[in-house]
This record gives C-alpha cells, structure tokens and sequence, in this order.
C-alpha cells in the first residue's frame, strides 16, 4: 500500500467516525472558528484544569481535512499540559508548511495530514481545530 492511500484512509477514518465529537453539558471553554475560504466550522470545548488538558471535544462541520484534523487534534491533546498541547500545535503548522515531523504514539494519525503542504488551499482546512485549540489555551 502506498503512504498516500494509507494517509487517505486514516483520514477517512476520522472523518467518518470522529473522536470526541460531541459537547460536554457543564461549563467548559468553548471556542467557535470558521474557515469562511472552505466553510468549515467548528466549536471546539477544552476541559481543563492545573494547567492541563483534561478532554477535548467538538462539533461542526466541514470537509474531510478539517473534520478529521479536529477528531485528532483532540484525541492527541488529552492530558497534555498546555505547554505540551502548544507544542503540538506548533509542530502541527510546521508539518503542513512541509517540514518534516514525527508526532508519537497515540497521535501519530496526524502525520496522516502532512500530504496537505502540496496543497496550499487547504492549509486553513487542517489547522482550524489547532487554532481553536491555541485560543482555548491562550484564554
Ligand atoms: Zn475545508
């Protein structure tokens, strides 16, 4: 298998059973972003507290890139202090600018949309959750 096809069917994946979708009912931090050059929405919930990231969650809606990049975002952000999650984050816009990264363990999915740095367009698709998230933490 090709890494293309096997980057495409792991996006696929979150794109069609997304991670962490959904609300919390209490009081959360809650950011709403949009991408207006694709459409895409989201409203990102971080619960947190000492400094870390306890769970992410969203909804919203858009096309495979943003969607799936918001189910790994927040699957790779859990626990992670905000340091950590920032970091992240920054490696993040590093890799869709196509640098090359390596992110570990459970979030290695993500590597899945470094194929996006030879499309330009959709930069702001992929890095619509980790905005949200940044600002979530900056607030
Ligand atoms: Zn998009």
């Amino acid at each position: 298998m090709q890494l293309d096809d096997l980057y495409r069917r792991v996006i696929m994946d979150h794109y069609k059973k997304p991670r962490n979708r959904g609300l919390f009912e209490d009081d959360a931090v809650t950011i709403d972003l949009n991408n207006p050059t694709c459409g895409d929405r989201i409203s990102l919930q971080l619960k947190v507290e000492d400094g870390i990231v306890q769970e992410a969650r969203f909804t919203g809606e858009g096309c495979s890139i943003s969607m799936s990049s918001a189910s790994m975002m927040t699957q790779a952000v859990k626990g992670k202090t905000f340091e950590e999650a920032l970091e992240m984050a920054d490696k993040f816009s590093a890799m869709v600018k196509g640098e090359e990264v390596t992110f570990e363990d459970e979030a290695e999915d993500i590597e899945a949309l470094s194929g996006v740095s030879k499309f330009p367009a959709r930069i702001k698709c992929a890095t619509l959750a980790w905005n949200a998230l940044r600002k979530g933490i900056e607030s």
